[in-house]
């Protein structure tokens, strides 16, 4: 996103604490609610169930049709199973896919949500709203889209499988690394952003050595709040942009695009914004923003090459046009030429261009 929807949100309640999705049924009282209905991806069906068994009889229905992209046609669809069970109120559990269905179907009716994330994503933690139709994918900010209540569970990110683990909080620390020079950054916004770093340096490598260690879980999903707080609040840049144009027009996943894309944008900007990128220099070490971001990916076993998504090196031309047409205000200015190289290092998994 290049715009930043600082301005516009509302006051959210936001709950940290393992196993407190048993508050569920307390938490849609507070909302004045009694008809809720589950969503979650076919993947996490179960846990979704396990909610509407936990709400008894104030569960209407469970939605397991969520999908990457939130595509419009499983939004329409919810939005016809909520009008048969009359529901009052969603609930959310999963990651970046399951919430963003919420945030289409409060988009479209306002109706209030909890939010219960599975990854590190921080969808739950922004206004913003992305949809795909016909194979194009829109990006939305509205208020209404930000879930009324977050219920971040330890227990639940305890069964992202490590590799998720892994590509979710680099996905989560590529927001903070942008904020970090971002154009409507404050001093609030890069404090913010600095949390977020330090809870996924300090807190992934405890999660990978002990992914049962509820702890550990707990302070990743701290930094994941304060990751998709801050990417609320301000513009993002290249890597975004970058990420954006992979994922929409290549079809990559989302989080491992991220985690191999990061330290070749953060090594571009550190160009021209190594002041600001310097805490992330001080929490990982090193001396480059982007290198010490290779660095740290590597020993946390990241996927470092496009390649290996499956992106063909034939796709790597056109990819550098669409990510150079339109670009998002960046510190380092944006040419043909040298997006084309740090896609072939990305593409490669190259150490990044310093
Ligand atoms: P995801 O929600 O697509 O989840 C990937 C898979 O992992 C799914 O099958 C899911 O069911 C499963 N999963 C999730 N949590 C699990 C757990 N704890 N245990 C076992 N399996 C689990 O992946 P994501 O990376 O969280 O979300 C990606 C989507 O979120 C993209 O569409 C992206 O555009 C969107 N997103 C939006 C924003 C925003 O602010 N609007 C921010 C970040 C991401």
């Amino acid at each position: 996103m290049a715009q930043s929807a600082q301005a516009t949100e509302p006051a959210v309640r936001v709950v940290f604490g393992a196993g407190i999705r048993a508050t569920i049924a307390m938490e849609t009282g507070r909302l004045g609610a009694s008809k809720a209905l589950v969503l979650a991806t076919p993947q996490q069906c179960d846990a979704a169930l396990e909610i509407a068994e936990l709400l008894g009889p104030t569960a209407v229905g469970v939605f397991c049709k969520a999908a990457m992209h939130t595509p419009v046609d499983v939004t329409n669809a919810a939005m016809e199973h909520i009008s048969e069970v009359g529901a009052d109120c969603l609930i959310a559990i999963g990651g970046g896919s399951t919430t963003g269905l919420g945030k289409a179907i409060a988009y479209r009716n306002d109706l209030p949500q909890i939010t219960i994330p599975t990854t590190y994503a921080g969808s739950e933690a922004t206004p913003i709203l992305g949809q795909t139709e016909d194979g194009i994918k829109t990006t939305l900010i509205d208020p209404r889209v930000l879930p009324e209540v977050i219920l971040y569970d330890a227990e639940l990110v305890r069964t992202l499988p490590v590799a998720m683990t892994v590509t979710s909080a680099l996905n989560a620390m590529a927001h903070a690394a942008e904020a970090l020079y971002a154009t409507d950054r404050t001093a609030q916004t890069t404090e913010l952003a600095i949390t977020g770093l330090r809870a996924f340096a300090d807190g992934l490598p405890a999660v990978l050595s002990n992914p049962n260690d509820l702890d550990a879980r707990e302070a990743t999903q701290r930094g994941a709040w304060a990751c998709g707080t801050v990417l609320g609040q301000v513009g993002m840049a290249l890597h975004h942009k970058l990420c954006h144009t992979l994922g929409g027009s290549f079809n990559l996943p989302h989080a491992e695009t991220h985690a191999i894309v990061l330290p070749h944008a953060i090594a571009y900007n550190a160009r021209a914004a190594a002041t600001e990128l310097q805490p992330i220099c001080d929490l990982l070490g090193g001396e480059n923003a982007g290198a010490s971001l290779y660095e740290f990916a590597k020993r946390m076993n990241a996927p470092t090459s496009l390649r290996a998504l499956g992106l063909s090196e034939g796709d790597l031309d056109h990819a550098a046009d669409l990510a150079t047409t339109k670009p998002y205000p960046n510190p380092q200015p944006v040419t043909r030429d040298d997006i084309r190289a740090l896609l072939q290092a990305a593409w490669a998994g190259d150490t990044p261009i310093t």
